[in-house]
């Protein structure tokens, strides 16, 4: 079976971690971040990269898709290696830009369907506070002020223009984050029950 992706994105602290648990909890998808792998790859004794994604989480840019793609490549293999079922991706965080795109379009096209992109829409003042709010316990290197600053200056300039170029493809399901969280899972499960069950 190909595997069937959802991409998720949002800007930093939209909630696109809590939201896909959520779903994972209640369907049959496997969650992949991009940020979580690169993180795991960065503390990974033998990896060449450590030093490279470090810098790169730091200042907020986008690590070079060569990297990202073959950490979500691998651990979808993985994934259905270990369980034929387990066909149905959340790849969160991804594409982050149009390297990543062309990294995917490259690499995957044909191997891999993609569904959709789930969009979480959220002020840049609600992502920042989230953030750092989540900052006090999360230990990341990137959930304070001046990273964050830069992140959100990521997102607006190289995220934004892909989410525009899938919703001109009509293939963008958008849920207004700002919101609550309980409302945020209503209004997320609605959209899921109208297309992503299938
Ligand atoms: P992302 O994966 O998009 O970076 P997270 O899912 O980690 O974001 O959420 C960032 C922080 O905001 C977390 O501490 C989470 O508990 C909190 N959070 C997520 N969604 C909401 C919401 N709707 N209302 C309030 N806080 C939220
Ligand atoms: P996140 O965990 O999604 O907030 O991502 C944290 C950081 O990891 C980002 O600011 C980037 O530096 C890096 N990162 C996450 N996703 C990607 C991606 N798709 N491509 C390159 N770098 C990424």
């Amino acid at each position: 079976m190909k595997p069937q992706v959802v991409f998720v994105l949002g800007g930093p602290g939209a909630g696109k971690g809590t939201q896909c648990s959520k779903i994972v909890e209640n369907y049959n998808y496997t969650h992949l971040s991009a940020g979580d792998l690169l993180r795991a790859e960065r503390s990974r004794k033998e990896s060449e990269f450590g030093q490279l994604i470090d810098n790169y989480i730091k200042e907020g840019k986008i690590v070079p898709v060569e990297i990202t793609i073959n950490l979500l490549r691998k651990a979808m293999e993985e994934t259905m290696q270990k369980d034929d079922k387990k066909f149905r991706f959340l790849i969160d965080g991804f594409p982050r830009n149009e390297d990543n795109l062309t990294g995917w379009d490259t690499v995957m096209v044909g191997k891999a369907d993609v569904k959709f992109v789930l969009f979480f829409d959220c002020s840049n003042e609600v992502c920042i506070d989230r953030c750092l709010e989540r900052g006090k316990s999360s230990g990341r290197t990137d959930d304070n002020r001046e990273s964050l600053e830069k992140r959100i200056q990521t997102y607006l300039q190289s995220t934004r223009p892909i989410i525009e170029l899938y919703e001109k493809r009509g293939k963008v399901h958008t849920v207004d984050a700002s919101r609550s969280l309980d409302k945020v899972i209503k209004n997320m499960f609605c959209l899921w029950f109208l297309d992503l069950d299938a």
